[in-house]
């Protein structure tokens, strides 16, 4: 494709879906990637993802050789493994485990049936720019060992994690490094157990500083006998290896010992709100590279399928008008942050919480119910941590012994209201981008419980 409108740099989940909304639409959509064709899609996750994100976008279900298996609840364990909160029918949690290789084949299949042209082996290395406008990006073909180079009038970064554009634009609207606190390092293992799961159908999220330090541990069943284990933590420096603390935890929780492992990787997510502009002169960002990604579990899978769709039909509006500034692509931040972005936003002051909390405050916590499922699953749906007059009262007297942590709480819920509020109120224009970013920052530097 010798002049496409849009250049699409990944294949990944985001990058296939927003390719294919493009070419949908009728734009020439030329889709990079430096993996083999095969191998695209073949990518170190947990392999969850909710049905809500499919009915969202009208992409459709997972299905035959794709699906793992059905999930539905989740066992949520407190570090002393006691008084477990269950957590059934949660909505934006509930759908399938993947085999990640064949969901992201399927995906790509999409894009190319609806006229995406796929370049595999195309290592990109970065934007062509004039002045501040990104027109084309440069990339090396592996196959022929030779460099290119390819302009369009959109190029659209879904190079997940690498953020392979997003980092070499320097300007005032792409944020580029990302702090080392708002990334979690993973370690996951595909595994044959001894024994068949009792619930096979439930998956299971272990909290506190043995397993998971500022993170967690996770249990997602892929067959009656065969589970995806894993261990993601964040926090900087310091915060120990992720392999090696899924090790121990193999070691001491039973349903492990003696399992088979049949395959093991790690890898790195964003677990921040999403980027304060997904725009600026030519380009636009999407899934991790956007840091579109729930904040508490690290799915991101979900997001990025969903932001795709909104920025397809962005690019479109935007290449119609001939207005490819980031004025121009506005409505895709206005669209989605006031949006499904306003949710991950809120999420993560919930995430700085749970960080904050000591395990054994965590323990008091779980034993007298100071939060629900119900809780769980608001706050997941964007909805906070509203509790009713009746119901503050009620954990007040079951949390007597432990103001500090009910008051965090409170501070907690108070933030995440003024945050979705906040985003609901995204500027319309990049000229209240700054003023509107450094309350949401301010917000954010408060959500600090340690101080408590
Ligand atoms: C251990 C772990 C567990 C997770 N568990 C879950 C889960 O259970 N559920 C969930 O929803 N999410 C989960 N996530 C997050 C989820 O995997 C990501 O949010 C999602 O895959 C992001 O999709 P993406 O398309 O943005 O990026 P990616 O899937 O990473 O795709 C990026 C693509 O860009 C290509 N690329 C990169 N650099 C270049 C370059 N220079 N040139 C050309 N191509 C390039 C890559 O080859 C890749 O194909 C997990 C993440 C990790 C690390």
């Amino acid at each position: 494709m010798k002049r496409p409108d849009v250049v699409v740099v990944g294949a990944g989940s985001a990058g296939c879906v927003t390719a294919r909304r493009c070419a949908e639409l009728g734009l020439r959509t030329l889709l990079l990637d430096r993996k083999e064709k095969p191998a695209i899609g073949d990518k170190v996750c947990g392999d969850e993802i909710s049905r809500s994100h499919f009915d969202a976008t009208g992409i459709d279900y997972p299905s035959g050789g794709e699906v793992s298996t059905s999930i539905s609840g989740a066992d949520v364990y407190p570090p002393s493994m006691e008084n477990i909160l269950q957590v059934r029918g949660w909505t934006e949690f509930d759908g399938w485990t993947v085999d990640r290789s064949a969901f992201g084949q399927r995906l790509l299949r999409e894009a190319i049936s609806a006229g995406v042209q796929l370049n595999d082996r195309a290592h990109v290395g970065g934007p062509i720019t004039r002045d501040e406008q990104v027109i084309g990006v440069e990339y090396r073909d592996m196959s022929t060992k030779t460099e290119h180079k390819v302009s369009a009038k959109l190029v659209i970064d879904a190079s997940g994690f690498a953020g392979v554009i997003r980092n070499k634009i320097e300007n005032e609207l792409v944020e580029g490094e990302i702090a080392k606190e708002d990334i979690a390092l993973c370690y996951r293992e595909i595994v044959q157990l001894k024994m068949p799961l009792a619930e096979p159908e439930v998956a299971r999220v272990f909290l506190g500083g043995q397993i998971a330090p500022k993170g967690y541990g996770w249990i997602f069943p892929k067959g009656p006998q065969q589970v995806n284990v894993g261990v993601g933590i964040t926090g900087g420096e310091g915060r120990g290896s992720p392999k090696a603390l899924l090790g121990l935890f193999k070691e001491t929780y039973p349903l492990l010992f003696d399992c088979t492992v049949k395959d093991s990787r790690g890898g790195a997510v964003p677990v921040r709100r999403p980027l304060k502009s997904l725009v600026s002169h030519g380009v636009a960002f999407v899934g991790d590279a956007a840091l579109q990604v729930n904040p508490i579990h690290g799915g991101g899978i979900g997001a990025g399928m969903r932001a795709g769709i909104v920025l397809g039909e962005v690019a479109r509006e935007a290449i119609a008008r001939r207005d490819l500034t980031a004025r121009g692509l506005w409505p895709y931040n206005t669209r989605f942050l006031s949006s499904f972005g306003r949710r991950l936003a809120s999420l993560e002051i919930f995430r700085r919480l749970l960080q904050a909390v000591r395990d054994e405050d965590m323990d008091y916590g779980f034993e007298k119910r100071l939060l629900e499922a119900g809780d769980l699953m608001a706050a997941n749906k964007g909805e906070g941590l509203s509790l009713s007059a009746v119901d503050k009262l009620r954990r007040v007297k079951r949390g007597a012994g432990r103001m500090r942590l009910l008051l965090s709480l409170q501070k907690a819920s108070g933030l995440m209201k003024k945050i979705d509020k906040a985003y609901s109120e995204y500027p319309r224009s990049p000229d209240g981008l700054d003023e509107w970013n450094n309350s949401v920052v301010s917000m954010v530097e408060q959500a600090s419980f340690e101080r408590l």
